[in-house]
């Protein structure tokens, strides 16, 4: 495969539970580039405020949650036999706990306070600062990167999207039900687009990627199509 002449920083934004991670993760292994969920992050500063009762009775207290943002140091480790790097919240490993429907439930609710946005979008931009990085979220080409040589929009249906998360949960022993899986979808697919900061939207030079009826490799193949070109230009 030809390398182009400097590292490339590659944007996929899109709904909920469409295998964004998955699919950058695979990006970022073919082409020795590295991975940022950055969507753990956003996870993990949600289960801190969960764990510190910053959440507590389902209410979000921002006021506390602002004030505790310093408090809260995110880091990563490198994990090789996930083939990502795993998320620490000071210093104590967050990644078994961030994808439990409960954070889900939350999440969108802490991604909409602007200091949080802030502080992360800050610590994204200095991981990728130098390129050769596949980060996936929801305001990665708008607002992280927005020059960022390739963007990618993906979408499915939000069944098919809710059949596939609750399958992960399932694996992993979780009882949560399909049809709560599919509500939480829903629910974030609609705040994570209507919140007044960085709403979840399509760059205006992104391409759409819809996977509700692809398989693996022929998402692989499509993005390699895209990669080429940009090689060539
Ligand atoms: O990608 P994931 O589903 O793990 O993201 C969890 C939540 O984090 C999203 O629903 C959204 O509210 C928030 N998020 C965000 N901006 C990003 C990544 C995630 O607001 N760049």
């Amino acid at each position: 495969m030809t390398q182009p002449a400097h590292k490339l920083t590659i944007a996929i934004d899109g709904f909920s539970s469409c295998g964004k991670s998955t699919f950058a993760k695979q990006i970022a292994a073919r082409l020795g580039y590295v991975f940022i969920d950055t969507g753990a992050m956003y996870r993990a500063v949600t289960l801190y405020a969960i764990d510190h009762d910053i959440i507590s009775g389902g209410i979000l207290d921002t006021d506390r949650l602002i004030a505790a943002l310093d408090d809260i140091e995110i880091t990563f480790r490198y994990n090789r036999a996930r083939g990502a790097a795993d998320i620490y919240i000071n210093g104590d490993a967050a990644e078994g706990r961030i994808r439990t429907i409960e954070v889900s439930n939350y999440v969108s609710s802490v991604s909409s306070v602007g200091e949080v946005r802030r502080k992360l979008v800050a610590i994204q931009q200095a991981m990728g600062r130098n390129g050769g990085v596949v980060l996936d979220g929801r305001d990665i080409g708008t607002v992280v990167f927005p020059d960022a040589e390739i963007k990618l929009f993906m979408t499915a249906d939000p069944m098919v999207r809710a059949e596939r998360r609750y399958k992960e949960l399932q694996a992993k022993g979780d009882t949560t039900t399909l049809d709560e899986v599919y509500r939480n979808v829903v629910e974030r697919d609609h705040a994570d687009q209507n919140r007044a900061i960085s709403p979840l939207r399509k760059a205006d030079d992104a391409i759409v990627l819809d996977n509700s009826h692809m398989t693996v490799e022929e998402q692989m193949e499509f993005f390699m199509g895209i990669y080429n070109e940009r090689l060539c230009k």
